[in-house]
């Protein structure tokens, strides 16, 4: 079997043409969903994350603000910038790039964030109504993770689930959106005894655990579909070649960069058994950002439309 691949990019491509248009709809109302995106601190991925945030809404249309912080930044002072955040009225969104320098108390800050500003779906209030199934804004990645499946009509009902890891950003939420659309969820982290038996099991396997290839052919059903969260680097021409064979786009990358990037499964094992499965990069990474577009539209609807 040959795996179908599951192209997150072009789902999200999908995602933002429908915010534009919504967008540009509340735009002849003279209303005008707003993003405020705060980074902390000069770390180069997340400067790269947040750019691409900005960009993405200036894209669609929304109004952006990149708010930047220095390194010393203390809890009382990014507190203080999150009640002015939370009480301009056309900021809808306020996202905090993660992760804070150690000597912010990260769960104080996301705490105080506006439930109906909450746009990464973080905050206590907001958890609880996924909990509950209650409306609510929901974490960015799973919920894109979600939409992709159901795009592709893969049957979440009455399906067997199981999500490796069981963090605040994508396993703990993924497994409670997955339970919600009546699928039959197992959740796994790094205590759990026989995991490639469990994850066998799965009709829909989610890897969201930040380690390279843990997933492997002996973790996949034959025909399962196989989401890969993960987003590790390899450094290793070894590796690579171990990992993608001789795929000549992968050595060409990590000739000119010295990395390429992988998931949390091993794509060969996946390509050769599962039915459905999501490519790193281009698979999960762009629904992401997609959905925050989503969240920060859908949060205006729900203050001020
Ligand atoms: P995290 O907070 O580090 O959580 C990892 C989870 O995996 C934990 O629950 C942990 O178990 C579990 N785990 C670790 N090693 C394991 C093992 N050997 N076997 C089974 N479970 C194991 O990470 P995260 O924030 O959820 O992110 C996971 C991955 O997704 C990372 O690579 C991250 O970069 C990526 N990610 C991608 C996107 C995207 O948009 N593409 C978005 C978010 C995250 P314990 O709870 O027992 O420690």
């Amino acid at each position: 079997m040959t795996a179908k691949i599951l192209d997150g990019a072009s789902v999200a491509a999908a995602i933002k043409e429908e915010v534009a248009r919504e967008v540009a709809e509340h735009a002849m109302r003279g209303l005008r969903p707003g993003l405020a995106a705060v980074l902390v601190g000069d770390d180069p991925g997340s400067q790269i994350y947040v750019s691409g945030k900005v960009k993405t809404c200036e894209q669609l249309g929304l109004y952006s603000e990149k708010i930047d912080l220095p390194s010393s930044t203390t809890t009382a002072e990014l507190l203080s910038l999150v009640r002015q955040l939370n009480a301009r009225d056309e900021i809808d969104g306020i996202l905090i790039q993660l992760p804070l320098p150690k000597q912010i108390d990260t769960a104080v800050v996301l705490n105080a964030v506006d439930p109906a500003k909450d746009v990464d779906g973080f905050h206590p209030v907001n958890v609880g109504r996924l909990t509950l199934n209650e409306s609510g804004l929901r974490p960015c990645t799973p919920a894109g993770i979600i939409e992709m499946l159901e795009r592709y009509d893969i049957e979440l009902s009455g399906a067997r689930a199981v999500v490796i890891g069981r963090s605040r950003i994508v396993g703990l939420p993924m497994a409670l959106l997955l339970l919600h659309k009546h699928a039959t969820v197992t959740v796994c982290h790094s205590r759990t005894r026989d995991l490639p038996a469990v994850s066998r099991e799965a009709d829909i396997l989610i890897a969201a655990i930040g380690k390279t290839a843990v997933v492997d052919s002996q973790y996949i059903k034959p025909g399962a579909a196989v989401v890969d969260v993960g987003m590790n680097r390899i450094t290793t021409r070894e590796d690579v070649t171990r990992y993608f064979g001789d795929d000549p786009k992968r050595h060409a990358a990590f000739e000119k960069r010295g990395n390429t990037v992988i998931g949390d499964v091993d794509p060969r094992a996946a390509m050769e058994l599962a039915g459905y499965f999501t490519p790193v990069p281009g698979g999960v990474g762009p629904l992401t950002i997609a959905m925050l577009m989503r969240n920060t539209l859908n949060a205006m609807k729900m203050r001020r439309a």
